[in-house]
């Protein structure tokens, strides 16, 4: 039987809830106990791939495609794990298969009510991954902050939970801002104690209290805390800023989170096997060298909307020894004229062309992609990224001025990007881009080969409707941009990796290697090019 770990927020959103449950996870699993994390948002979207990521920063994908929120990333780069799409539970869901039900019958005669209809089928959402995953422990995450109206069917849920799994099953862990004033110094817990008030208002007694704070909790806020939460003063924990996200279940487990939890669930303690991780941490930590990226895109005002590519290339890095440091080159400035395409690039190691939707910035992008390709600089491409370097060659090498993808211009002579035939019949938005992992079949001689250590097939995650056109494949191949790596889709070819001979790496994927890349084993592609960077 399964044992569940709330983990719920308070006074601020965006105070690291999701790292938290991570690490929190990774000590467990640590222990010798399997875990899955599972993240609730209380939106309205049955999936995060309709939110614009300025919204809500990266859509994550899974291996089975789906589109989700960017905590499940931090979930299984932790615990190095593959999830599922069933393990980002949103609003929409749950109200979606309720009025299905009601529509069909399945619950006739009865008055369809938030409790019960709405909290069973929360409850029994969350018990099908528990049973299906096998795990040991769930760790549940609620998003949003306690007290938003949107929460409260999740947080009775969970109430409801404690009732029927049994308090030695089931444990709530509350994560709040601990602010400290400027100028003071002191560390204010009131925020804290109203937000733990308000999870008790309507039945919730936190076990464990997690602060999240600039500089390590002070005795006396700690003992505040306790005192005001209701808890003993071990079971409050600081969770102050560290140098690197890696390193936060190292600062939990000094303070005893893993036995604390232990105890609590009923578990056998074991000392947790951090060996590895630590290793990591050190590496990061220790690394003196710098490398100097580009980050070629449209969202980079919200870092997050690129969270895995930072993380791949932060995990390629410390393999190596070195750290990235990341100069955002955002294509609309460059097309319109407020950043020269010199000042954006100067004194950069490598490029990421990033991903995206929609024309805005393209034409800003492209420029940059024609610098990086004469400059030899080593550039990878992700999906769009890679699209864009195809327009670019085919305008720039090629001669054809006005090639585009349909997607930016759908009138241009040159689609050299268009839509894949799959996508033309589809209608509605949600769910529906060619979406998961796919195989992508290698070609020997590549450096796309060499990266992936010479394997035929290869696993990567794609989230896309546009592909590059085929009918131009032999000008590309005869200009000198080849192909490495394909696929299939139905009866279509899909080109999945071209890249250009040469000293350095300039390659471009319509699949995201970076959502599969962990700390101890980094994306393979990710690591080829941070070796290109180092090489030169
Ligand atoms: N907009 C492009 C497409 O739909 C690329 C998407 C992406 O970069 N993830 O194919």
């Amino acid at each position: 039987m399964a044992k569940y770990i709330f983990i719920t927020g308070g006074v601020l959103s965006s105070v690291g809830k999701g790292v938290t449950t991570a690490s929190i996870g990774l000590l467990i699993k640590s222990m010798g106990y399997s875990v899955t994390a599972i993240k609730i948002d209380p939106y309205l979207n049955v999936d995060a791939g309709t939110m614009s990521p300025y919204a809500h920063g990266e859509v994550f994908v899974t291996e089975d495609g789906g589109e989700t929120d960017l905590d499940l990333g931090h979930y299984e780069r932790f615990l190095d794990v593959n999830l599922s799409k069933k393990n980002n539970i949103t609003t929409g869901q749950i109200y979606l298969s309720v009025i299905t039900k009601e529509r069909r019958g399945d619950y006739l005669g009865a008055t369809v009510q938030i409790i019960p209809h709405i909290t069973d089928e929360i409850k029994s959402r969350i018990r099908e991954i528990a049973r299906e995953s096998g795990a040991d422990v769930v760790l549940i995450e609620i998003g949003g902050t306690v007290g938003d109206i949107e929460g409260l069917p999740f947080l009775e849920a969970a109430r409801q939970m404690r009732l029927e799994e049994g308090f030695r099953n089931t444990m709530f862990i509350h994560v709040a801002l601990v602010p400290t004033l400027k100028t003071t110094g002191e560390q204010k817990t009131k925020p804290v104690q109203h937000s733990v008030q308000e999870l008790r208002r309507i039945g919730i007694q936190p076990d464990m209290i997690v602060a999240r704070c600039e500089t390590p909790l002070n005795p006396e806020a700690r003992r505040k805390i306790a005192l005001y939460g209701n808890v003993p003063p071990e079971a409050v924990v600081s969770n102050h800023d560290v140098d690197t996200i890696y390193e936060v279940p190292l600062v939990l487990h000094s303070q005893g989170v893993d036995k604390y939890i232990a105890e609590k669930l009923g578990l056998e303690y074991r000392e947790p096997d951090l060996t590895r991780w630590i290793d990591f941490v050190n590496r990061v930590k220790s690394s003196k060298k710098r490398v100097v990226i580009a980050m070629v895109g449209k969202y980079t005002h919200l870092k997050d909307s690129y969270m895995s590519i930072i993380e791949a290339l932060k995990h390629s890095a410390a393999h190596f020894g070195t750290k990235p440091v990341l100069r955002w080159v955002e294509g609309t400035d460059i097309e319109q004229g407020k950043l020269s395409i010199e000042d954006a690039l100067r004194g950069v190691e490598g490029a990421v062309i990033l991903p995206g939707f929609g024309r805005r910035g393209t034409e800003g992008k492209i420029a940059a992609i024609k610098y990086l390709r004469e400059s030899g600089i080593p550039t990878i491409g992700i999906c769009f990224g890679l699209q864009l370097m195809v327009v670019e060659f085919s305008r720039n090498v090629i001669g054809w001025e006005r090639a585009n993808s349909t997607e930016l211009d759908p009138n241009t002579p040159y689609p050299v990007v268009d839509l894949m035939e799959s996508q033309r019949h589809i209608k509605g938005l949600g769910g529906t881009m060619r979406l998961g992992a796919k195989p992508i079949w290698l070609v020997k001689g590549t450096k796309a080969y060499e990266a992936y250590g010479g394997k035929d097939v290869v696993y990567e995650r794609h989230r896309h409707r546009y592909y590059i056109n085929t009918k131009y494949l032999d000008y590309f191949e005869s200009s000198g941009f080849r192909v490495s790596g394909y696929s299939f889709e139905g009866d279509e070819v899909v080109i999945e990796i071209m890249e250009l001979k040469g000293k350095h790496v300039y390659m471009g994927t319509q699949a995201h290697p970076e959502f599969k890349s962990r700390p101890l084993s980094p994306a393979l592609l990710y690591l080829y090019f941070m070796k290109s960077i180092l090489r030169t």
